[in-house]
């Protein structure tokens, strides 16, 4: 695979983004895309590594989302910061997966990520309805794990 930032096409991009913005819209929570190469032997801890070095604890309320895409090996994690964790059933991820998966397996990638985010916007605002004078905490943009860069 090449360059992993041609992996999508300006359109799912703009999707993407789109998407985040309008979740962002209605919950205090921070959602965000992370794209790696590949997910290594633990993908589980790759994207804990990434969830750190990208600062997605540094929200006031600890509810910050990241969706972690390895294409290589097509490995998909939702992680949520303790906040949400303390307020949400175990199984809060796994309607919003679920519908990525689906996508994914229909090649539809930018637009299972942007369906993926709307649903975990809705269902974050049940426990995190959005705040007056809210603030972007995190950025919107999709981050990617290519070399020289963590942002
Ligand atoms: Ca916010
Ligand atoms: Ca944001």
């Amino acid at each position: 695979m090449g360059d992993i930032r041609s992996f999508f096409s300006e359109e799912d991009e703009a999707l993407i983004l789109s998407a985040v913005r309008e979740a962002e819209s209605c919950t205090s929570g921070e959602i965000r895309v992370r794209i790696e190469k590949e997910a290594g032997s633990d993908p589980m801890a790759a994207a804990r590594k990434a969830f750190e070095s990208l600062g997605m604890r540094n929200t006031e309320l600890h509810n910050g989302v990241l969706f972690v895409l390895a294409l290589e090996d097509r490995q998909f994690i939702i992680l949520g910061d303790d906040g949400i964790d303390q307020k949400v059933p175990d199984d809060f991820w796994d309607s919003v997966r679920d519908v990525v998966i689906d996508h994914f397996g229909k090649g539809q990638f930018g637009q299972g990520l942007a369906e993926g985010i709307k649903l975990a916007g809705e269902q974050l605002a049940q426990y995190f309805p959005c705040q007056k004078d809210d603030v972007d905490e995190l950025p919107n943009a999709i981050s990617y794990a290519d070399e020289g860069g963590d942002k």
